[in-house]
């Protein structure tokens, strides 16, 4: 048994607009238990998510309160999962900026919590 609840390997894209080359296009996102990396299907820019510290919480962060010091979108989504507290299969509820995302299942409210550090591949300017 894992102590720690993991996000298993997720692979999915979602329409939006790339932080390089500022079109609206599929951005192909790999989630891994250590990283995740976006690529974008258009330029092929990359953005690596860097998972540094995972918690459990009783709600969903404060994404607004945050707003000031992003430079990229929210993303939100949900990914057809096995929750790791309940275990149905539900759409799981991911929420995420650079700094933090949040997964959240809609049948026991079991909040996952990952904060990373995100870089980018090309750099931004
Ligand atoms: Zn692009
Ligand atoms: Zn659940």
């Amino acid at each position: 048994m894992e102590n720690t609840p993991r996000i298993a390997d997720w692979d999915f894209s979602k329409v939006s607009t790339c932080f390089h080359c500022r079109k609206n296009v599929a951005q192909n996102i790999k989630i891994t238990p250590n990283d995740s990396i976006v690529t974008c299907a258009n330029c092929g820019a990359e953005r690596h998510y860097i998972i540094r510290s995972f918690s459990v919480a009783d709600s969903k962060p404060d994404f607004e309160a945050a707003a000031v010091r992003r430079k990229y979108d929210v993303w939100k989504f949900t990914k057809q999962a096995k929750c790791f507290n309940c275990a149905k299969e539900t759409g799981q509820e991911i929420t995420m900026d650079e700094h933090i995302g949040a997964v959240v299942c809609p049948s026991c409210l079991f909040t996952r919590i990952y904060k990373f550090s995100v870089y980018s591949r090309p750099e931004l300017k």
